[in-house]
């Protein structure tokens, strides 16, 4: 892998021939809320913020908007369907460690057959440039082997005393820092990047106390059952954790006709497991109809059923959902809490 340095003017004209090309979404200032960020699309380059310690919303939206058009149709025989499809290409920059991870998650979960054209084709048309971050004590990125995640991105940045270390990652990367003034990496600078790396790892403070397999033995082996009700006594079914979480990808989908009732658009829409109304099926049956149901499913689904499909579990210890929980339920402390639970539970035996 080639490393360059960038001081940070180089790296201002980098994002401005970017941007003259191509629209670019990356993490900036909230204007109504100082002090937080969210991913947007900028109008300049001196609106995107690289050190910033995390967004509300993840990256994801970039490929998978919260809401979005699929397809417009007309009545008739046969019925007409023209597929909304954008094919612009576009930057998505400053993606942390863990989103990078997370995407990498749902490019594995959305490529399974019959895949998500949607998602593949707005993948296809983005150049991602990383960025390593700064954590804050929701983060357990480390506990997660993604504290130092790559792919998918083309560059990656980390900040050095002489600007930004700049790791490229392919040749679409190679291609966008071509024509760019910047310096090969010295043995110096690679150990000034290590020694951020270092550094972030120690400022995480939340660790699992349990590797994968073992906790996902133990949702297989179920029980438990009232701490699952303890926990869901403080949830407010909000779905707040799931429409902050990067490696989420489930959806709704609805019509919307024009006032002729002939033709119309199909939108689909986040949807979140913890919702009353996400199991509810015909005769208004409801297959995860109590909250602590739904709750135990969200566990249950991103380290156990995910994790035995696609080998590793469907959380980057991004800790979001943690940050955005007003009942304070957090990720980390409940696989912590089930973990001390059951060990009591097999000592007891
Ligand atoms: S964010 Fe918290 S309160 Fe809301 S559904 Fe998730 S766990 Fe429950
Ligand atoms: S489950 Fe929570 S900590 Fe894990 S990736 Fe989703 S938002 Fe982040």
């Amino acid at each position: 892998m080639q490393s360059f340095v960038l001081s940070s003017e180089q790296l201002n004209v980098l994002f401005e021939t970017l941007m003259a090309k191509m629209p670019m979404m990356g993490p900036k200032q909230r204007s109504d809320q100082p002090g937080f960020y969210h991913f947007d699309w900028l109008k300049s380059p001196g609106e995107l913020v690289l050190h910033y310690t995390t967004t509300t919303i993840p990256p994801k939206k970039a490929f998978f908007p919260p809401v979005e058009t699929m397809f417009s149709f007309k009545l008739g025989d046969p019925p007409e369907l023209t597929h909304i499809i954008e094919d612009t290409p576009f930057v998505l920059a400053g993606v942390h460690p863990c989103d990078l991870a997370a995407i990498k998650a749902l490019d594995d979960a959305y490529s399974v057959p019959p895949a998500d054209k949607r998602w593949l084709a707005n993948r296809r048309r983005a150049i991602i440039i990383g960025s390593d971050c700064l954590p804050d004590e929701y983060c357990f990125c480390t506990s997660m082997n993604t504290a130092d995640a790559r792919l998918p991105c083309d560059l990656f940045l980390t900040p050095i005393d002489r600007g930004w270390l700049c790791e490229v990652h392919t040749d679409a990367g190679k291609n966008v820092l071509k024509n760019i003034q910047k310096d090969t990496a010295q043995k110096k600078d690679i150990e000034d990047a290590s020694q951020w790396r270092l550094q972030k790892a120690e400022k995480i403070s939340t660790k699992l106390n349990i590797n994968f397999e073992a906790f996902a033995k133990i949702l297989e082996a179920g029980g438990l059952t009232p701490i699952w009700k303890e926990i869901a006594d403080r949830c407010y079914s909000c779905g707040s954790c799931n429409t902050t979480c990067p490696t989420c990808f489930c959806f709704n989908k609805y019509d919307e006709f024009d006032t002729t009732l002939t033709s119309g658009i199909r939108k689909r829409v986040w949807d979140s497991c913890q919702l009353p109304e996400f199991a509810m099926v015909a005769g208004e049956h409801n297959f995860r109809g109590e909250r602590w149901e739904r709750v135990k499913h969200r566990w249950h689904r991103k380290f156990l059923y995910l994790f035995r499909q696609f080998k590793r579990p469907y959380c980057t210890g991004c800790g979001r959902c943690s940050r955005a929980c007003t009942a304070d339920i957090n990720m980390a402390d409940v696989i912590n809490q089930l973990a001390a639970a059951s060990e009591k539970e097999r000592s007891h035996a």
